[in-house]
């Protein structure tokens, strides 16, 4: 046994929001062999197991998380060339993302350069389907290597196994069965860049390098707080809080019957919205705004970035209740204004006894 369990390990420090409590037990594994000799620990010891990437999507309760955490850490990039110009790329689940954005980038392969910035290791990226300005990590992806805990083996799951939709895929709809050890992307070599985004292609030439739209993606992050900055004070987040709601044509003629009435817009084009797949993707940030929360808003300890409505910041020496309280008064003054429910986009941390996020 080369592991080395410890116990009663401060998780604040191992995420971006900085809040909650410790693990009961905590590993770090270096390798898929170290990682499975992990969960076998966990099953003999009798522990629930939890798995940390960079801790950038999760909150952790005060109470902290009972059973074993396992920090993923495994590390690794390869190419292998592929029909015609396309490249597939594997990143190992420990590698930091940002890592895997560099390494497509600087090689010319298009595929991932919006999604520049987003914190967190890659064996994430496929659990919430990662996107941003544009680009999800689902129109590239090809595979992802797990431990499937139910069946006590590793598998290859496609693409269409994973289920992806938008923040959300079966991985995610199932924490306890699956462990991402590495993910597998197709990019394509001397591809053009992603230019859908509409704030984006604004900022860029058409004839912009990939390593240009990076680069200006990088900039308009920036702008927003949305990357991880130790001189940002809204830097202790875990991103956008909440998910814009998908929602039904009846659902949506409430909000804009709700926003009229209330003077909040002068004509419904005025409300931001979205089509998918049939339905309407509206604006959260949107909704919190017209709803009365403002940027920089703060309830004691924390609050809500000053530059994102949709990002709630921890201020230092707060904790985890105090922002699922805010997250609740968000949520309700949302449904209040436009009887829309707002879902939290964060998991939270730990399998027994941990609060229900509002
Ligand atoms: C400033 C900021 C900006 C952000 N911007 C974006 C954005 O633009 N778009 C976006 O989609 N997200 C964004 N996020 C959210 C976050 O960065 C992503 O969701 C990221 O992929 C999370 O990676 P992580 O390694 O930090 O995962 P963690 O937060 O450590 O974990 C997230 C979830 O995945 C599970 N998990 C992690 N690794 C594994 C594994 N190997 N096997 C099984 N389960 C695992 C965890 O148990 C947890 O449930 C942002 C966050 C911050 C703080």
């Amino acid at each position: 046994m080369s592991l080395r369990v410890e116990r009663d390990v401060p998780l604040a420090p191992l995420t971006t929001l900085e809040l909650g409590g410790a693990a009961e037990a905590f590993v770090a594994v270096e390798s898929e062999a170290e990682c499975l000799e992990a969960v076998e620990y966990a099953q003999a010891h009798g522990l629930a197991l939890t798995f940390l990437g960079g801790g950038s999507n999760v909150v952790v309760p005060d109470a902290g998380v009972s059973g074993l955490v396992v920090a993923m850490r495994n590390r690794g990039i390869q190419f292998e060339e592929a029909a015609g110009r396309s490249v597939i790329l594997r990143a190992a689940a420990g590698e930091p993302w940002e890592n895997v954005v560099d390494a497509a980038v600087s090689r010319e392969l298009a595929g991932l350069e919006c999604l520049t910035g987003i914190p967190g290791l890659a064996g994430a990226t496929p659990i919430q389907n990662v996107g941003a300005y544009g680009q999800e990590i689902g129109d590239q992806l090809v595979s992802v290597e797990v431990f499937d805990r139910e069946e006590g083996m590793r598998r290859v799951l496609g693409r269409d196994d994973c289920e992806l939709a938008y923040r959300d895929s079966r991985l995610k709809r199932d924490p306890t069965r699956f462990v991402v050890l590495a993910v597998s992307f197709e990019l394509e070599r001397g591809g053009a860049p992603a230019l859908r985004y509409g704030e984006l292609a604004e900022a860029c030439p058409a004839s912009a390098s990939l390593a240009e739209v990076r680069h200006t993606v990088l900039a308009l992050r920036r702008k927003k707080s949305m990357v991880l900055d130790p001189d940002d004070p809204n830097r202790r987040s875990a991103g956008s809080f909440f998910t814009n709601p998908v929602v039904d044509d009846e659902t949506y003629a409430r909000v804009v019957d709700a926003a009229l009435a209330r003077g909040l817009v002068e004509r419904e084009d005025a409300i931001p919205c979205f089509p998918s797949d049939g339905r309407k993707k509206l604006a959260a940030g949107w909704l919190i705004e017209r709803a009365g929360i403002h940027k920089g808003l703060r309830r004691g300890r924390v609050g809500v970035s000053s530059a994102h409505a949709l990002a709630l910041v921890h201020h230092g020496g707060g904790s985890t209740s105090e922002l699922l309280a805010l997250a609740g008064e968000i949520r309700a003054k949302v449904a209040a204004v436009f009887s829309v429910k707002l879902e939290c986009e964060p998991q939270l941390l730990g399998p027994h006894g941990a609060p229900a996020l509002p």
